[in-house]
């Protein structure tokens, strides 16, 4: 087992790495930017290393700092969290080159995630169904491009290689229109990030986001540990998120189960990882993978059982993984309601001191947070305070579970999304379950 692991992140998922390796009797190193000396998993670590000012790129993105802070505490393996270094295949690099474990897949496999038109083309040679579209980048010439788009026929949007976060992507409706809009995406990309590369795809008009997760060992061994829907997105920001995705067929799901686990597989993963998929029609589409823990895993870990962040570490250990397919079993049905330290009408981030944080409790809730009375939220990092997850024995019962611990939840002294969740979670459509992902924008009056 890993002796002493450095928790590369903050807040919430700092936190929950921790609770992790103190379970397993591993040592922890908490960095931190100079505002975040108050974190509560700063207070509770083993050790602590200051890695530089509030701005991420001279703390949370300093990688010389990091492996600094590393060796001087002789860490053996580094945890990134979510955000911040976790997708970053030069810091994989750079800590294996070091002498150290990163936690998570190799470097290899992280950069080829990394570039959409690679990914794309890797999940598609392993059987994993993708959105019909140019399959590969987009040439300089014209009368194929326009081909490929009649092909698949309009509308079809335009995605950057290299894009992320919901950008470098451009949505055309007509022929007229195509070469343009390829000319302004490629160079909106080249200047965002450095890769003017772009392919397209046929846009789907109402699909639900549904993601499936995975664990690998690199020893041979994969498995999936269901899906998960998660389509209450704003700007693609995932809201509210739950698991089992409803409404969808046993035999379409278990195919893409199954197709998912064989790519992990044939590409060599290890770690924990999701495959992010548009839904629609009954057809699932893939459009990336993410190569590291995600904001949203407790409301898988609720209906397994299975504790996603204690399975990294062992794998980073080079254990094999804790459980066979046969051994995981779905029950019941899980919610989890993002609560963000934002202005409820603007959205605008909210920092400020918490002068009071009443966290719900009970049987089936759960609270994952890094919030404590007094402690003060800085203006510098994303905006997430909170996650309350809620478990019932189907849809209805968690749902009804998560309405009343939305009752509970108290956090005065900053402004917090908690009034848009409540309303979120007595929404008729959304109770029905199976909407899309331009639902809750719609609901908001932004679309
Ligand atoms: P990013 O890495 O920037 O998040 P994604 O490829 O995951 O990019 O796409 C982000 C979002 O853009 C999706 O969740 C979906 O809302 C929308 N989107 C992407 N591709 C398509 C498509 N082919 N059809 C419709 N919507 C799409």
């Amino acid at each position: 087992m890993l002796d002493k692991v450095l928790i590369a992140n903050r807040g919430e998922i700092a936190l929950r790495i921790m609770r992790a390796c103190k379970e397993l009797g591993i040592k922890t190193v908490a960095v931190h930017s100079k505002v975040d000396a108050d974190l509560k998993h700063v207070r509770l670590a083993d050790e602590t290393v200051c890695i530089g000012p509030n701005s991420p790129t001279d703390s949370y993105l300093n990688i010389p700092a990091i492996i600094s802070a590393m060796e001087v505490t002789d860490s053996v393996a580094v945890h990134p969290g979510y955000g911040f270094l976790a997708e970053n295949a030069d810091f994989a690099e750079q800590v294996e080159r070091s002498g150290f474990i990163f936690i998570g897949p190799s470097a290899k496999v992280i950069r080829t995630m990394g570039d959409k038109v690679a990914a794309i083309e890797t999940m598609r040679q392993a059987g994993v169904p993708t959105v019909p579209g140019s399959n590969g980048a987009l040439t300089d010439d014209n009368e194929r491009t326009l081909q490929i788009a009649r092909d698949i026929g309009y509308p079809v949007i335009i995605k950057a290689a290299s894009g992320g976060g919901g950008r470098g992507m451009r949505v055309v409706q007509t022929e007229a229109h195509l070469i343009n809009a390829i000319a302004v995406t490629r160079a909106e990309a080249q200047a965002a990030f450095a890769d003017g590369t772009v392919y397209m795809e046929k846009y789907l008009q109402t699909p639900r986001h549904v993601e499936v997760q995975v664990l690998a060992d690199g020893l041979g061994n994969a498995i999936h540990l269901g899906d998960r829907d998660c389509s209450l997105q704003r700007r693609h920001q995932k809201v509210l998120e739950e698991a089992p995705a409803p409404g969808i067929s046993e035999q379409v799901r278990t195919e893409v189960l199954q197709a998912c686990v064989q790519a992990c597989k044939d590409i060599g993963y290890s770690g924990a990882g999701t495959f992010e998929f548009l839904y629609e029609n009954d057809r699932y589409y893939f459009i990336e993978m993410n190569t590291r823990i995600q904001v949203e895993h407790p409301v898988t870990e609720m209906i397994t059982g299975v504790d996603i962040v204690k399975e990294q570490l062992l794998v980073a250990s080079g254990e094999p993984l804790s459980f066979t397919q046969d051994e995981i079993i779905f029950r019941g049905h899980a919610f989890e309601c993002r609560i963000n330290a934002e202005d409820a009408r603007t959205f605008m981030p909210s920092p400020g001191k918490v002068t009071t944080f009443h966290p719900p409790g009970g049987n089936g809730v759960r609270v994952d947070s890094h919030l404590y009375c007094g402690y003060t939220v800085p203006p510098n990092y994303d905006s997430l305070i909170a996650k309350v997850i809620t478990y019932g024995k189907d849809r209805e019962a968690a749902l009804t579970r998560m309405r009343s611990a939305l009752d509970e939840l108290f956090i005065l002294g900053i402004q917090t999304n908690t009034d848009l969740q409540r309303d979120l979670v007595t929404d008729a459509e959304f109770q029905r379950g199976c909407v899309n992902i331009h639902y809750l924008e719609k609901k908001l009056g932004l679309e």
